[in-house]
């Protein structure tokens, strides 16, 4: 096949949120997925973890709705026709990273699928709260993020992805998907979490 040239993905220098409208959504780092010895790990994830630290430490300083998704499966899943098994419910591979555990006040949804939004209340809370944007980071950032990010801007949320706070198996897939966001979504990709800024 020829050689692709990945187009330019625009970046937004800095974006500014109210933390009464946002919401931070945390996509499946769990240790199937991060943690060396997972089922599914993704080389690049754990580099993100600093970056999703400091974005829940800020979200969370400023008040504004954190939510965790978690990867969830039970025997036997479809899905592991796809993948090698993984995220099965009460394995150490499906807890969320010690690093970035949720505290009380977060909500952690599990789902059954790639999208968040899919067998899941997410749609309602982010509702109920009256939640206008969604910061979405966490892995993997071309299928559970990208289908989150996808379904959210179905719905008109807008949508915010951190480059640094994504990670995927495969570069051209994870740049394929950051173009998807911002042409089809609309939606802003920021170079770090830190150029987020939440007033
Ligand atoms: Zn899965």
């Amino acid at each position: 096949m020829a050689e692709l040239t990945v187009p330019d993905i625009p970046i937004t220098p800095r974006v500014d949120l109210e933390p009464e409208t946002t919401a931070l959504v945390v996509v499946d780092m769990q240790n199937d997925f991060v943690s060396d010895g997972g089922a599914l790990q993704v080389p690049d994830a754990q580099a993100t973890v600093p970056a999703i630290a400091d974005l829940l430490r800020r979200f969370r300083v400023a008040g504004a709705r954190v939510v965790f998704t978690q990867d969830t499966h039970r025997d036997p899943d479809p899905e592991f026709a796809i993948w090698p098994r993984h995220a099965v419910e009460g394995t150490n591979g499906h807890a969320i990273v010690d690093d970035l555990h949720p505290l009380p006040d977060d909500v952690v949804l599990q789902k059954p699928r790639y999208d968040a939004f899919y067998g899941t209340p997410l749609d309602h809370l982010l509702r109920q709260w009256g939640i206008k944007t969604l910061v979405i980071c966490g892995t993997v950032a071309n299928i559970c993020v990208h289908y989150t990010a996808a379904s959210a801007a179905l719905r008109w949320y807008d949508v915010v992805i951190p480059r640094d706070a994504v990670s995927a198996l495969d570069p051209f897939d994870l740049a394929a998907s950051l173009r998807q966001t911002t042409a089809l979504f609309n939606g802003r990709v920021t170079a770090r979490g830190a150029d987020i800024a939440l007033a």
